[in-house]
């Protein structure tokens, strides 16, 4: 699926639509209905690790929507003072859940769509995405978008491979995105040391929100640490060097997408390291969790075991 980096460009390409009312919608989406998108106000675009954000407020004025077309679902609360309600701060913050149920546009500010990509997800401006080679039936038959807006300006932007679902506000943590200014260098390192695989630790969007298994395989050859090797047996310099080596790729890798350059993996689906050595490849992840294929070079990233490195006893 698609990590921090193309997220981020996914809402660089949805941002010069930020103030436009929604003029059109279409895409294959059943989890929302798309039609509650018409004549809506996209007012903000937002990343926040893995998931892009898009705040949708009723439009004012002569282009806005009429009351009469806003069809309320059965479960949404009646409206107090109709569109003013658009303005009023939300009377019930503790019903976040039911607030992710509703679908009705009687939330006002602050409603957010919130879409979670998969493996070929993507977000496309003024542009549909054009099959690339024939499917498993020979057919070239285009990608069908989940959803598609057209805007007042004439332009739109489509979206591929999400899953989409109303919600009252991103969840946010930018102490945890790798991509973020603010984000903690401390409570990384505290979870990179714990007792688990590193690789497991490195994907645990809780505290590296936005890294995925590229760049998991990546920065674990740059920092030639072994994927199954636990943090608590490497020492803190080797944790600095792995989380500078997850910052500086990161960060790398949003800037040649930028620049529409792709990237070129060391090791990640390679049958040789950069030095020629045989590639490994695994199936990794925690017992009962989503497990992710691994690819190592056994050579320049040896396997620590436990014992290896450990002071020796004191004898006499
Ligand atoms: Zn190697």
């Amino acid at each position: 699926m698609p990590e921090g980096p193309s997220v981020r460009t996914f809402q660089m390409l949805t941002s010069p639509f930020v103030g436009q009312v929604v003029a059109k919608v279409g895409g294959s989406s059943r989890k929302i209905s798309v039609n509650d998108l018409n004549a809506l106000r996209l007012q903000d675009s937002q990343v926040h690790g893995k998931n892009l954000y898009l705040a949708f407020v009723a439009a004012e004025g002569p282009s806005g929507p009429t009351a009469e077309e806003t069809v309320l679902p059965k479960e949404a609360a009646p409206v107090q003072g109709g569109q003013e309600q658009v303005c009023a701060p939300h009377p019930h913050p503790q019903d976040e859940e039911l607030q992710e149920l509703q679908h009705s546009r009687s939330e006002g500010p602050g409603k957010w769509l919130r879409f979670h990509f998969g493996l070929f997800g993507s977000v496309r401006a003024n542009e549909f995405s054009r099959a690339n080679r024939a499917n498993r039936r020979g057919d070239w038959k285009d990608p069908v978008p989940r959803l598609i807006l057209h805007f007042e300006s004439g332009g739109f932007l489509t979206f591929y491979n999400c899953r989409m679902h109303w919600c009252s506000s991103p969840v946010a943590d930018p102490a945890s995105d790798i991509l973020s200014m603010e984000f903690h260098r401390g409570r990384a390192l505290d979870a990179l040391c714990g007792p688990n695989p590193i690789c497991y630790t490195l994907l645990d969007q809780r505290y590296f929100s936005g890294l995925g298994n590229i760049i998991k395989n990546e920065i674990l050859y740059l920092a030639k640490i072994h994927p199954l090797t636990q943090g608590s047996l490497l020492a803190p310099s080797d944790l600095e060097r792995l989380l500078d080596c997850a910052l500086q790729f990161s960060s790398d890798w949003l800037h040649h997408k930028l620049r529409g350059q792709g990237l070129h993996p060391q090791i990640y689906q390679r049958e040789q390291c950069p030095l020629g050595h045989p590639v490994m490849k695994g199936t990794f992840g925690p017992l009962g969790g989503f497990k992710r294929l691994t690819w190592w070079c056994p050579q320049c990233q040896p396997e620590v075991l436990p014992g290896d490195g450990d002071p020796s006893p004191v004898t006499e």
